[in-house]
Parts: C-alpha cells; sequence; structure tokens
C-alpha cells in the first residue's frame, strides 16, 4: 500500500519549495489509492517558531494538499509530532547501543571543531575521527566522572558501498567511507534529524519518501539505519532544486520571486494556479498530454508520477506564474474575484469592509471591467484608482488627445447631454448620449471617443468606456468634464 508523507519541520512559512515536495508527495498517493500524512519534525528545538505549524499545514490547507493523517486528525501511528515520540527513538536507540551498532561519544564542542579545523587545513573531507568509537568501559567511566555527556553515534559500516535507487535520479552510490560515524541522539537524548526521520518513516509504513535533492546526501545514513533495524527502506525520490530565475540556486532571501504561500495567498494568487504553476516545476505528463500546460488538481491525481519527474533543476517563471493565474481568474466567477477583491479595496480605503446592497452591486461591476485583466487580485486597487478620485490625472499620452482641435466642443456637448440627462447613468444611457454627440458635432469615431476617454479617464486606453462612465456616476464624469473646459 502507497503512503507518503511530508516531514515539515515547523521554522517558517511554507516555502514554495516545500509546497512542490508536499504536492508532489500528495499527488502520489492519491494516484494510488493511498494514505498522504503530515508528520511535524520539530525535534530543532531552537529554531521552532511559535505557530509556523499552524500557518504550514493552513497554507497546505488552501493549496488543497488534503492529508490523511497529522497531528490534528490524528491516525493509526499518532503522535505525528516528533517531539512526541521521544520514548520510541529511546527504544530504537537502546536496541542500537546493546547490539553494538551505536556508542557513547563523549567529545566536546570544541574537540571536535579543533579536528574539523585540522582536517580542513590537511585538505582532508571533514568527518568524525572515531576517537570515542573503541572506548574501554574504563576510559568512558572515566569521561563519565568528569562530568562529559555523551552523544549517541552509529557506528558506520567500514568499506561498504550504499546503493540509492532514487525514483528520480536513477541509481546514486556512496561509499561509507565518506561518512563519519554520525550522531543519532543529542546529549538531552533528542534524536538528530537522520535517526527520527529513520524511525518515523519505518513505523509509520511510509512506501515513498519524496523530498527535496538536498536531502539525498543524508539518504545513505539513513539506509545503513534501516539495514540496523532489519527493516526494508522505503522507495526514495529525490525531487530537482528550483532555481531562481536567471538561474541561480533560490536562496530564502532572493527578491526576484515571491517565497512563501501565505504571500501569494494574499496577493490574491488562486489556489488552483499555484498548484498547476508548482507542478510543472520539474515535471510534466507524458504523451499526448507532454505539451498540455493547463491541469486541473483532478486531473493530476490521475496524470502525476514519479518517474517523470526531472533530474534537472527547474526554473521558476513568474511570467508563466502570472499567466496562469490570470487564465483561472479568468475562468472564475465574477462573485469568486469580487470576494476576494473586497478586502483589497477595504484596506486601501476605497470600499467599506462589507460591502452591501448597491455598493455590493457597484464593486462587483468594477471587478467585472477588470477581471480579464487581472495577474493577481491585489491588482485591483492599483487598476481602479480612477474611479475613487476626485480629477482624472492624465497621462502623458492622454494630454496629447486632449490637446485636438475638437476636444472642448466634444466635451461641452457630452456635459450637456449628461447635466439633461435624469437618474443614474447606465452603460446603454451613455451608449445614445455619445450618439447624440455625434450627431451635434459631426465627430466621431476615434475623434469622439478617445476625447472623451481621456477627459473622463486620464488615460487612452482602458476598460469598456461606457460601463467605466457609468460606475464613475454622472456628478464625478461632469466634474471632470467641467475641469477639462475650465
Ligand atoms: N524536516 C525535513 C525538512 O524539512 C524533512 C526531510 C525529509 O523529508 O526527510 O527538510
Amino acid at each position: 500500500r502507497v503512503r507518503t508523507r511530508y516531514a515539515p519541520s515547523p521554522t517558517g512559512h511554507l516555502h514554495i519549495g516545500g509546497a512542490r515536495t508536499a504536492l508532489f508527495s500528495y499527488l502520489w498517493a492519491r494516484k494510488h489509492g493511498g494514505a498522504f500524512v503530515v508528520r511535524i519534525e520539530d525535534t530543532d528545538v531552537e529554531r521552532n517558531l511559535a505557530d509556523a505549524e499552524e500557518k504550514q499545514m493552513a497554507a497546505l490547507k488552501w493549496l488543497g494538499v488534503e492529508w490523511d493523517e497529522s497531528v490534528d486528525v490524528g491516525g493509526p501511528f499518532a503522535p505525528y509530532r516528533s517531539m512526541e515520540r521521544l520514548d520510541l527513538y529511546r527504544e530504537y536507540l537502546s536496541r542500537l547501543l546493546e547490539a553494538g551498532q551505536a556508542y557513547p561519544c563523549y567529545c566536546t564542542q570544541e574537540e571536535l571543531e579543533r579536528e574539523r579545523e585540522r582536517q580542513l587545513a590537511e585538505g582532508e573531507a571533514p568527518k568524525y575521527s572515531g576517537r570515542c568509537r573503541n572506548l574501554s568501559e574504563a576510559e568512558r567511566a572515566a569521561f563519565e566522572a568528569e562530568g562529559r555527556q555523551a552523544s549517541i553515534r552509529f557506528r558506520v559500516p567500514e568499506g561498504r558501498t550504499i546503493m540509492v535507487e532514487d525514483l528520480v535520479r536513477g541509481e546514486v552510490r556512496f561509499e561509507t567511507e565518506g561518512i563519519g560515524d554520525f550522531i543519532l541522539a543529542r546529549p538531552d537524548g533528542r534524536p538528530t534529524y537522520n535517526f527520527a526521520v529513520t524511525v518515523d518513516d519505518a513505523l509509520m509504513e511510509i512506501s515513498h519518501v519524496v523530498r527535496g535533492e538536498e536531502h539525498l546526501s543524508n539518504t545513505p545514513r539513513q539506509i545503513l539505519l534501516y539495514e540496523a533495524f532489519e527493516l526494508e527502506p522505503p522507495r526514495f525520490a529525490h525531487v530537482p532544486l528550483i532555481l531562481n530565475p536567471d538561474g541561480k540556486k533560490m536562496s530564502k532571501r532572493d527578491e526576484s520571486i515571491i517565497q512563501f504561500i501565505d504571500q501569494y495567498r494574499d496577493l490574491g494568487f488562486l489556489p488552483e494556479a499555484i498548484i498547476n504553476f508548482l507542478v510543472l516545476l520539474g515535471w510534466a505528463p507524458e504523451g499526448e498530454k507532454a505539451e498540455e500546460e493547463i491541469f486541473t488538481a483532478e486531473e493530476l491525481k490521475g496524470l502525476f508520477s514519479l518517474e517523470r519527474v526531472s533530474k534537472a533543476p527547474a526554473v521558476f517563471d513568474n511570467g508563466k506564474l502570472k499567466w496562469m493565474n490570470n487564465h483561472y481568474i479568468k475562468e472564475s466567477s465574477l462573485e469568486r474575484i469580487t470576494e476576494l477583491a473586497i478586502p483589497h479595496l477595504a484596506k486601501a480605503g476605497r470600499i467599506s469592509e462589507n460591502p452591501a446592497g448597491e455598493e455590493r452591486t457597484w464593486v462587483t461591476r468594477l471587478v467585472g471591467l477588470y477581471q480579464e485583466q487581472l495577474d493577481y487580485v491585489a491588482q485591483i486597487v492599483e487598476l481602479t484608482e480612477m474611479f475613487f478620485r476626485k480629477e482624472a490625472v492624465p497621462s502623458a499620452e492622454a494630454k496629447e488627445v486632449l490637446a485636438q482641435e475638437q476636444v472642448p466642443e466634444v466635451a461641452a456637448s457630452f456635459m450637456k447631454k449628461l447635466t439633461e440627462s435624469e437618474g443614474e447613468i447606465t452603460p446603454d444611457g451613455v451608449k445614445g448620449m455619445l450618439k447624440a454627440v455625434q450627431k451635434e458635432t459631426g465627430y466621431k469615431g476615434k475623434q469622439l471617443f478617445m476625447p472623451v476617454r481621456a477627459a473622463v479617464t486620464g488615460e487612452v486606453h482602458g476598460p469598456d468606456l461606457r460601463e467605466a462612465i457609468s460606475l464613475l456616476g454622472k456628478e464625478r464624469v461632469i466634474a471632470r468634464l467641467q475641469a477639462l473646459l475650465a
């Protein structure tokens, strides 16, 4: 039975790299009708942040990555937080100690640091020397008497080649020569990542470990632990790095891309767009679908496969992400986009927080005017600025248009029609008025519409003019025409 997991450390927000790993892991489980587990690896206590677990899980939920077992819903292998599993690690640790496959190490930080510096100075790759590997009982007792606290190290077998059969990278070999005896548990009993992850993956019956390429070099250590426990290791799939748009390794301080899922959510990216974009970072479907770019989550549950994940790093393309999000915004209902736009407009002080009645209708129409154009919903604030100002602020192009000789006549005629009209102006009403202006002045087409647009909106391009005028409302439009003629 396929069981996969995503194992975040609660040290920050959900990063795009983590989200992609979680997504791949989740899709693989769904494809096989298996289970997807979210396990919290919180043993690095100094780095844990108070609300990181909750925030990360909320971000996953928002993306639609749904887990079957975790800290909130429980499951057959609870608990799902490492720090609540210390008894289990202790038990496995004693087994290794009893079998002589692990030993206490009394080296201090300073001693280890000195050893490392010496190795580097001699041009060797740093690796634990094995000083405490073969201590006699008397030597151990002496260290204990000194008050030294022991870490527990794994006794790495000598002269072996460990083969990782990776579903993405193929066969990758590691010589145990290069692997020093690594720490399993700190003096306070907390397990290290390599030890905890192995015990947890084994006990939780994880069949496929999907994770970032940066963990590939940890894998031989974990395989050695499975061996020591006489357990079958899972299948591994190390997914490629994500590079930033200029092809460099992405760092969390990088400003060329937005890094965290919450930030995308807050800007009004849609979860289905993020999913669609992330899944293509290092994966493409096979056969006739290979050229397609738009995939729903439902479709992906059938299509996704770890074998089709590429070894080559994936480049993060901002333009593609925006294009994709715009695609999904266009496909969404106007209601949904309006709901998402309201908090942005309200925060900018443009509308009330819960617009109802006429205001709601007006906001909906306003959003509708720009829906096709939005790359992400927060752009609505900038795009609709001119609706909330008293005057139009003409752009350079608009100024040129407004310098044309027919402008005063056209503007005066349109203003008159507006003043004479009764009630609110509808798009159809505007249409009628512009027809009447055409009749009265003899100007038509560009000579008529461009000055009107430039005078009223301050721009020479923009959304549907009749709807824009209707939404601006009679008073505001008259005031702008008056200002032009003054
Ligand atoms: N907690 C580890 C991380 O956040 C998980 C690595 C793994 O999936 O084994 O990188």
